[in-house]
């Protein structure tokens, strides 16, 4: 069959080409980084294919990344030995998005609000080639042995064509036509150039004209004090396809109990905050400098998506298969030591760089919470890197449950927090007033989710957290209070009997709306308070609860 099939575009592709085609005219030289990093991917999966499965097409080829340019031609060639595509693959990884966030990034992109630069983060970085060409044809052979080759080709405007083509060696080629006012890119200069700044990092050769460019390395390998910043920098921005400098890093290596050479980054920016959808785990797994996994769900728990970097560790067996990386003993092992060691580097950084930590906190504290609520494990080195304000704090300043331990009160044995919107509302309301009076400090929790934090968390080094809204505190007497009765006038307390009358009367009026009405002394300015009966939920709970229409 040698028909040539006409398709259209999702329209979401069409959307991004629309935008990419007419209004992205600055940065454009990332179209070969997002290329590049789409050979190498098929290069580090044809890779790992080729340890687990014998018998694909062309086992001899070189895994290599080839660039060739014409100027008369105006054409510039990316041709890659990767794992291919067959025409299915064809179809749906150039034809279809199924990134999420991927449409309010292309509405954000659309306003301006965005960089192009980050096109790669969201799935659809082969489109950023429609800046520089006209026409983009793209031949593929998969490495599956029975599959034929394809020619998919496209000018962008809306559909493409997809055809059978023969004598095509496994992996992908690229040919780009380049626009007229695009020709640079056919200059070996400015693409060696372009080569060096962005893509030094890719683990395979990249020749131009049968010319090496690129140092092929592993920086995680290397010991700390044979790397420079800028090397680190740069290998960030490679391995987090990004363009800004990474916010925090951790490079370490380690023997016991497994055998761990991790290089981790966190990020200046967490794009979750601006609604981008949910951010995808960063790290890659490695044995022994082979991509095990690229962007692994497993290697990491969860709410530690963030994180950009490399985990290698040669305990591992080169040829396991995606199903044995889930149910690995070793991984959760390996998920465990480095969870440890990075909460570990996070306390150092607190300690060490206290505005740092402070930045990481604002951004990405969140992330930890998330870590407090739904794994148990992390739970005591999380709880250490909370930071909340609190009755004792400034507004605005931060104090870590550790420090607040120091400065309990003797007879104090529970942590207090309260939850409110603000800094004032809280301190406006009658939830604090008693343990104003007897300088008991209050944290301060502002965030929704931070009383299913405390819930959750419980303790911290052996003592009970409390929100100071439950109806069954036992604060200590006040002094004065013993001395003084009469000290309310002129006002006239209330004798027991008239007490018990006003709170029939109020559970009464109030009916099934409260469960009970009490007197109490834990009132100093304000009539009276709503207090809860247990210690299951805390009325900010509740009200979420309510909320949300549970
Ligand atoms: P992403 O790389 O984030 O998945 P892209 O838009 O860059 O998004 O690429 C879309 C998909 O097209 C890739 O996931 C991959 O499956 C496929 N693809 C692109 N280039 C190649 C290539 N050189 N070899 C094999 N597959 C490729
Ligand atoms: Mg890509």
């Amino acid at each position: 069959q040698t028909t040539v099939e006409t398709r259209e575009f999702q329209a979401e592709v069409k959307k991004i080409l629309d935008i990419v085609i007419h209004s992205l005219y600055t940065e454009r030289e990332i179209f070969l980084r997002e290329l590049i990093s789409n050979s190498a991917d098929a290069l580090e999966r044809y890779r790992h294919q080729s340890l687990t499965e014998q018998n694909g097409a062309d086992p001899d080829l070189p895994l290599e990344i080839k660039i060739a340019v014409d100027k008369d031609a105006k054409t510039l060639t990316i041709t890659d030995t990767g794992i291919g595509m067959d025409r299915g693959e064809l179809e749906a990884n150039l034809g279809t998005i199924a990134h999420s966030g991927t449409k309010t990034f292309l509405s954000q992109l659309a306003e301006g609000g965005k960089d192009v630069n980050l096109i790669g983060q969201f799935g659809v970085g082969f489109y950023a080639a429609f800046m520089v060409a006209g026409k983009v044809r793209v031949s593929s052979r998969s490495f599956r042995q029975e599959e034929p080759g394809h020619v998919w080709e496209s000018d962008g405007a809306g559909s493409y064509t997809i055809a059978p083509a023969s004598d095509l060696p496994r992996g992908t080629s690229i040919v780009l036509e380049l626009k007229d006012d695009a020709e640079e890119f056919a200059d070996p200069e400015r693409i060696k150039r372009i080569i060096k700044q962005y893509s030094s990092f890719v683990p395979f050769p990249i020749s131009l004209d049968a010319e090496t460019v690129n140092t092929v390395q592993a920086l995680w390998t290397k010991s700390k004090s044979e790397i420079k910043d800028e090397e680190y920098t740069e290998f960030y921005k490679f391995v987090g396809n990004a363009f800004d400098e990474p916010l925090l890093r951790l490079h370490f290596d380690t023997d016991a109990p497994l055998a761990i050479k991790a290089l981790l980054f966190v990020p200046k920016e967490n794009f979750e905050k601006y609604g981008l959808g949910r951010t995808e785990p960063g790290v890659n797994l490695y044995c022994q400098r082979v991509l095990i996994e690229q962007h692994s769900k497993t290697i990491l728990p969860e709410w530690l998506r963030f994180l950009k970097g490399v985990i290698d560790s040669e305990d591992l067996p080169l040829n396991i298969s995606r199903q044995a990386l889930q149910d690995s003993s070793l991984v959760r092992k390996i998920n465990t030591v480095v969870t440890k060691r990075f909460l570990k580097h996070l306390e150092e950084t607190a300690k060490n760089d206290a505005p740092t930590y402070e930045t990481f906190w604002r951004d990405f504290g969140y992330f930890l919470k998330e870590g407090i609520v739904s794994d148990f494990g992390h739970r005591e080195g999380l709880g250490k890197l909370l930071r909340f304000e609190s009755s004792t704090t400034e507004a605005g300043k931060m104090t870590s449950l550790t420090d607040y331990l120091g400065r309990m009160k003797e007879e104090q044995k529970d942590i207090y927090y309260i939850h409110g919107a603000n800094r004032e509302a809280i301190e406006a309301g009658p939830y604090i007033e008693a343990f104003r009076k007897r300088d008991l400090e209050v944290i301060y929790t502002m965030d929704p989710i931070d009383d299913f934090v405390m819930g959750h968390l419980a303790e911290f080094e052996g003592k009970k957290l409390v929100s100071a809204d439950r109806g069954d505190i036992e604060l200590p007497e006040l002094a004065e209070e013993k001395d003084k009765p009469e000290q309310k006038e002129p006002e006239k307390e209330l004798d027991k009997a008239e007490a018990t009358d006003l709170a029939a009367w109020m559970k009464d009026v109030l009916g099934e709306r409260v469960k009970e009405v009490k007197e109490s002394k834990r009132l100093e300015g304000s009539p009276a308070m709503i207090v809860n009966p247990d210690a299951f939920m805390t009325s900010s709970m509740e009200r979420i609860m309510r909320a949300s229409g549970r």
